[in-house]
């Protein structure tokens, strides 16, 4: 069984590419039959920000990605923060030592600085000299005794012999020794494990078969290979995830917009929409350079979708493949959410059901907008939304997109100005009086208003075009929106009438104007 990992630092909020990366963990667990962890990498206190762990926590059960093991749910695994497992840590690092893998290295920071520094003004890309290296076990032993602090590197002179590292994604690495710092550090002189320690002791324990992960831990591969060997233990599969782009092909930040996943839930994009976004960004392009490992002839046969196939997280599991994700960097379009967000709200509308759990949350933001609306019951909501329909491309902008349905028309916008410029106030008035008269002779809720409204436009002799901008503006002060019948039908006739006679009332339109 294929037993899989997602294991942020809690250092603050859970942004796109964690998501992503716990999504694509999600997807290949659930692809296989497998199982899950949440694991918290909390070895670093200098970075731990409070109230990250629930953060993280609370986005994943947002978007629906319930992990097997980890905090809060049990198992065989745990503990799941790295804080709780330090004596494992401590009994790999003296494993390595007795083999000679690792030593004591008790040099201070400013001495470690200064021959970086040195060694990097000979060209060399060396980053340590080494010194401690030559140290006897007596001395070792007694500078320990002594309580004087040091830290753990690994031995690179006597690695077993090296394999050219290869991703499932990424393929084969070549030269990637090359950037590894000399003998990583893999305890430090507050006892905490580094990453590359933690992470490979973890992934080992756990009995992790695949590590889904972010690219920037690629360059660190070699490393984790290296100490999986030198512990003689086999490493589990690696698939390096690549960055998030946006569409101009810059890194996302927090500076060009939102990144963090609790911007998008405050937002009120839809889960299912955000997720379908997040797994095809990266999917469905094929490795054209053949630098996957195991390239087969039916891979290439792999029907992949296009970044904007309305998925269900069900769908994804089900079509998901791991060697179908690109190496390429992954461009985010926010228009392609929006695409998705639309269409997944339209597919959850065909039932009932659907329907009324977005009623609500529509009328908690109508109340926000409109503190004063009497229309917040979700039987008119839901006649909104059927109203609307095409048009929502994400739910929080019902109160913008149609404020008519909730309060009066604003009549004083350069919207609405606008509207009426090109026609007299007799065209206006006599176009919405001849509505308003049809409607309040037969008032009746089965009245054909489509019937109604070509009927007067005919008599009225004017261009249909200014007969229904008028119309349309004295029910909704705004240009665009659904079919005039389509908002009577929400409104209602009494409101509509209502709204006819005091537009006409009003007299919107300048005679003047041309
Ligand atoms: N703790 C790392 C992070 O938050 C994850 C590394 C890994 O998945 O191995 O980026």
């Amino acid at each position: 069984m294929v037993l899989l990992r997602f294991a942020p630092s809690p250092t603050g909020a859970l942004h796109l590419g964690g998501l992503r990366t716990a999504l694509y963990n999600h997807l290949y667990a659930r692809k296989l039959g497998g199982k899950w962890i949440l694991r918290i990498e909390d070895t670093d206190s200098a970075r731990y920000v409070p109230g990250s762990v629930d953060g993280i926590r609370s986005a994943l059960e947002w978007a629906g990605l319930g992990y097997d093991h980890g905090p809060g749910k049990d198992g065989a695994h745990g503990p799941y923060f790295q804080s709780e497992r330090l004596d494992l840590y401590h009994s790999y690092t003296r494993k390595l030592l007795d083999s000679g893998h690792a030593y004591r290295c008790f040099c201070s920071s400013d001495k470690l600085n200064s021959t970086r520094e040195k060694l990097a003004r000979t060209g060399s890309n060396v980053t340590y000299d080494k010194a401690c290296l030559s140290l006897t076990e007596e001395e070792v032993a007694r500078r320990v005794r002594a309580g004087e602090k040091s830290i753990v590197r690994l031995n690179d002179d006597r690695l077993p012999k090296r394999q050219t590292p290869s991703d499932i994604i990424f393929g084969i690495l070549k030269d990637a020794h090359a950037s590894l710092p000399t003998d990583p550090v893999l305890l430090k002189s507050d006892l905490f494990p580094t990453y590359h320690l933690a992470s490979i002791v973890d992934d080992h324990e756990m009995g992790i078969t695949h590590v889904l992960r972010g690219e920037e831990w690629l360059p660190s591969l070699p490393l984790h290979l290296d100490l999986y060997s030198c512990l003689n233990l086999s490493p589990p599969q690696f698939a390096h995830l690549p960055i998030l782009l946006n569409p101009d092909g810059t890194k996302m930040s927090k500076r060009k917009g939102d990144v963090q996943v609790l911007d998008f839930m405050r937002r009120g994009w839809e889960p299912e929409a955000l997720l379908n976004w997040l797994a095809l960004a990266g999917w469905g392009v094929h490795h054209e350079n053949g630098g996957t490992p195991d390239a087969s002839p039916s891979r290439t046969s792999l029907q992949a979708p296009d970044s904007t196939t309305l998925m269900s997280l069900s769908e994804l599991i089900d079509q998901f493949d791991l060697p179908s994700l690109t190496h390429r960097r992954n461009i985010l379009d926010p228009l392609k959410l929006e695409y998705l967000n639309k269409h997944h709200l339209m597919r959850s509308w065909q039932t009932n059901e659907g329907i009324e759990i977005h009623a609500k949350r529509v009328s908690d933001s109508v109340k926000i907008a409109f503190p004063s609306s009497p229309y917040t019951s979700i039987e008119y909501i839901v006649e909104v939304i059927r109203a609307l329909q095409g048009r929502i491309v994400n739910l929080h902008d019902v109160p913008s997109l149609a404020p008519f349905f909730f309060i009066e028309p604003n009549y004083s916008t350069d919207e609405a100005k606008a509207m009426i410029r090109s026609m007299t106030s007799s065209d206006y008035n006599n176009s919405v009086q001849a509505v308003a008269r049809r409607l309040s002779v037969q008032s009746s809720e089965t009245i054909d208003i489509s019937g109604v409204l070509h009927d007067e436009a005919d008599k009225s002799g004017l261009k249909q075009r200014i007969f229904m901008t008028a119309v349309r503006h004295a029910l909704t002060g705004m240009k665009s929106g659904p079919s005039i019948p389509e908002i009577v039908g929400v409104l209602g006739i009494q409101r509509t009438l209502a709204r006819l006679k005091y537009a006409v009332h009003m007299g919107h339109v300048d005679t003047q104007s041309i």
